[in-house]
């Protein structure tokens, strides 16, 4: 009997079992995923609950409910991979075989990689919506906020979902706006990157946004501490940011086991072929999802169409021959942009977001680069497509490649 063995049961280990139980002989292939958590969170819901949109009920479900019948599921702390001894060890001494690895272990806010964040201040004026303890806490604090200067902030790059601070930029914008207290609240997006976002086309029109909704915007804002008694942000090159409410996205990193290992980056990612998410030092280890160090935002959407490709490929693996697909770093996102509306962006490693319409040219029904309503809704409907659809491993009408129908390029 050959062992599967699957390490972390989020978005996308879920998916991976879920779409290779079915393809794996029973009699041959044993399919083992462990986690340390038994919730399974909807962490694109996590955006709304500062707002009052989703309780914290609605974002959980428990994780065994989705895991098929034939995968065992582990419940424990994963301490260390021993590559050469094909073995994973957990925390409490189990040791678990492998033939054919794949991390699926995301990557998670770290407030305590910057000086100050979990000082006195942290939940009390410094809040991150990255977890669902924070987003439940922000909440709390924004019924009863009288405003005053909320700056809206990024940590460090890469952070899974990259749009969201700037989402939740703009539905605090509508939040304030239909409290009727706008004009007590000064709201500062602060980013280490050079614009709104990462490219181009997209990064001017959210900044465009971000203007007409009077956010100030800082860039190239590189933080080193958290001056929690000042109430202000600083960064390596000493510029001082002042706040009366701190939004951040802490440091996002990979697993801590992956370090231990010796599988990882300086974040601990696991480097991998872009194109079939081969380890670049084991030919028997995968990394999946947010997990991966690949050159395209970390999101649920990416681990979507990246299992697809990489459960197709598996097959190949596993019988010696080369694998046929290669991943393009298709990526799409929703951008809530308040008042119902929302965008969509479309793209993967070598194309930026275009405006146009998606999935289908001319049809839609799903407009890029362009705030509607039906994008909202899209957005809405996700959920239910995700807990129904998506971590059961069903197939959706959505192709795993990008493609250029129904995109307008733009000139360069
Ligand atoms: C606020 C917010 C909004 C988002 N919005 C969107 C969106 O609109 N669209 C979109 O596409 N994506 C969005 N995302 C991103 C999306 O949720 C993630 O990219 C996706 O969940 C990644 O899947 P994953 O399987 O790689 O990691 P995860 O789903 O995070 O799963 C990782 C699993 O590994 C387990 N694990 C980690 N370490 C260990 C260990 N040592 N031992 C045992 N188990 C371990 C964890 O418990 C977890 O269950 C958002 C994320 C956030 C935080």
């Amino acid at each position: 009997m050959k062992q599967l063995l699957v390490l972390g049961a989020g978005t996308a280990g879920t998916m991976v079992v879920n779409k290779l139980r079915s393809r794996l002989p029973e009699d041959e292939w044993a399919i083992t995923i462990v986690d340390q958590g038994a919730e399974h969170h909807y962490q694109p819901g996590y955006l709304f609950i500062p707002f009052g949109g989703y309780t914290p009920e609605q974002v959980v479900k428990p994780k065994t409910r989705f895991i098929p019948d034939g995968v065992e599921f582990v419940r424990g702390a994963i301490h260390r991979v021993e590559p050469e001894a094909n073995r994973v060890l957990l925390d409490d001494g189990t040791s678990l075989p492998y033939d054919q690895l794949v991390i699926a272990t995301g990557t998670t806010p770290r407030p305590d990689q910057t000086p100050g964040m979990e000082g006195a201040e942290w939940r009390r004026s410094v809040f991150d919506f990255y977890t669902l303890e924070g987003a439940t806490a922000l909440g709390e604090k924004l019924r009863t906020w009288e405003g005053g200067r909320l700056v809206v902030h990024i940590s460090e790059m890469p952070i899974k979902c990259p749009v969201a601070p700037l989402e939740f930029a703009f539905l605090a914008h509508s939040y304030f706006e239909d409290k009727g207290m706008r004009d007590q609240v000064e709201l500062v997006y602060v980013t280490p990157l050079d614009g709104a976002f990462t490219k181009p086309v997209a990064s001017k029109l959210l900044g465009d946004m971000l203007a007409e909704r009077k956010i100030g915007i800082e860039s190239d804002f590189y933080i080193e501490r958290v001056d929690d008694e000042n109430r202000t942000i600083v960064s390596y090159d000493e510029r001082a940011i002042p706040f009366d409410l701190l939004v951040t996205v802490p440091v996002n990193m990979g697993a801590d086991f992956v370090a231990r290992s010796g599988l990882g980056n300086e974040l601990n990612y696991v480097p991998v072929d872009q194109g079939n998410f081969l380890s670049t030092e084991w030919d028997n280890i995968f990394a999946v999802g947010d997990a991966a160090d690949l050159p395209i935002s970390k999101a649920g959407s990416v681990a979507h169409f990246a299992v697809e490709v990489f459960s197709e490929n598996f097959l190949y693996h596993i019988r010696g021959e080369e694998m046929p697909i290669r991943f393009d770093g298709h990526a799409n996102c929703f951008v809530e942009s308040g008042e119902g509306k929302a965008l969509l962006i479309d793209f993967n490693y070598d194309v930026q977001p275009l405006p146009g319409k998606y999935p289908l040219p001319i049809l839609g029904p799903f407009s890029l680069l362009e705030e509607t309503g039906v994008n909202h809704f899209g957005k809405l409907m996700f959920k239910w497509i995700y807990w129904n659809a998506l971590l059961p491993g069903r197939e959706l009408p959505l192709p795993a490649l990008m493609s250029m129908a129904g995109k307008t390029e733009v000139p360069a």
